[in-house]
């Protein structure tokens, strides 16, 4: 990395803690050739221009999907790419990367908040006998203690034990019609941003393993992320299964969020 660089970029391509169905893994390649595609150009809303821009780098894919990075080799790299003073942005892989993700991103960040987009909490304490699925990452981030708060927006389809959970770990919990606006303008740095891609509806989204209707537009989406008070530090983009997805549109709706992110991480705090 040089002195100029500021955002990373790096593929997690994990699917085997997934509890319906595989095809994650192969979503940073997707995402790659979304953003890289010949239809559109790498400007950001707020003018930034990534294909000009010295500040960012797409440093690869951890792994592979046949040789998927443990959890323990996930939040090492991370350790890794933060001691070099970058913000990271990981593309997935299924949603249970943000526990080691977010485990790095804590020790670097004291006093971490996350703004979490989704249809689903994610705090299970276990399913399917397992304590690292997709569905639970947010439980074991909660109990480790290592951020100071949660913020969910989107959610739409919480159980009575996950419901139980996030008034166990006092989540700020959003479903689609709440207004959010409050919780937004409070965020205070360090922020980390994790965006599974099922927070939108499947009309805009389709390409991802658990459809929940009645989910946020695209815009909605991108107007989160504009309004954000401050940059976030770190963030994922998860969830993209492109054996779901129509024509690409899902892994377009992925490269465009991804890109409004590094642009809103390289223009700064007054954003
Ligand atoms: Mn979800
Ligand atoms: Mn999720």
């Amino acid at each position: 990395m040089t002195d100029s660089e500021t955002v990373v970029v790096v593929g997690v391509p994990v699917d085997e803690n997934s509890s319906f169905m595989r095809g994650t893994a192969a979503a940073p390649r997707h995402i790659r050739e979304a953003l890289h595609s010949g239809s559109t150009n790498l400007c950001a809303e707020n003018g930034v221009d990534l294909n000009t821009d010295p500040r960012w780098r797409d440093a690869g894919d951890l792994g592979s999907a046949e040789e998927q990075p443990s959890l323990a080799q996930i939040e090492e790299h991370l350790d890794r790419l933060l001691g070099q003073g970058a913000a990271v942005i990981a593309l997935g892989g299924d949603h249970s990367i943000t526990y080691p993700l977010v485990g790095a991103h804590a020790r670097t960040h004291a006093g971490l908040s996350i703004l979490h987009l989704d249809a689903h909490p994610d705090l299970y304490d276990e399913l399917d006998g397992s304590r690292v699925s997709h569905a639970c990452p947010f439980a074991r981030i909660l109990e480790k203690e290592l951020v100071v708060r949660l913020v969910s927006i989107g959610i739409r389809a919480a159980t009575p034990h996950q419901r139980q959970q996030a008034e166990r770990f006092g989540v700020e919990t959003y479903g689609v019609t709440d207004d959010w606006s409050a919780a937004l303008a409070s965020l205070r740095p360090p922020l980390y941003l994790s965006i599974d891609l099922d927070v939108l509806d499947p009309a805009f989204a389709p390409g991802v393993s658990h459809f929940e209707p009645g989910g946020l537009s695209t815009r909605e989406v991108l107007e989160i992320l504009h309004g954000l008070p401050c940059p976030p530090v770190g963030a994922d983009i998860v969830e993209l299964n492109p054996d779901r997805d129509l024509h690409g549109v899902t892994a377009m709706v992925a490269a465009k969020l991804l890109k409004e992110i590094i642009a809103r991480m390289l223009v700064g705090p007054s954003g």
